[in-house]
């Protein structure tokens, strides 16, 4: 549904008919790390993610899943699951 309220005219999944049902009823500007997302949109001067209504939330704890700008995870950042680890180790002795 279009957006009648911060990002006017855009289509969002959290427009309804009685308004904006993101948590506070609007949505939070993108942050730093979102320069040179594809999913990022301009309403007025400020930035927004046209996918994530809280951009600052999906980098918290990390990468944000949803970037196009961000590559994979590089091996050093790769988690081993330590059970299939310690399996595959035990195959060569
Ligand atoms: S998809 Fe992620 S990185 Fe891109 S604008 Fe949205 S929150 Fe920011």
């Amino acid at each position: 549904m279009l957006c009648t309220t911060t990002r006017e005219g855009m289509d969002c999944a959290f427009m309804s008919v009685t308004g904006c049902s993101f948590n506070g009823g609007t949505c939070h500007p993108a942050v730093e790390p979102c320069k040179g997302c594809d999913r990022t949109v301009n309403a007025g001067d400020m930035m927004y993610c046209q996918s994530y209504p809280d951009p600052a939330a999906k980098w918290r704890y990390g990468k944000c899943n949803f970037a196009t700008h961000v590559k994979g995870e590089t091996l050093n950042e790769v988690k081993l699951n330590p059970l299939k680890a310690s399996k595959r180790a035990g195959r060569h002795r």
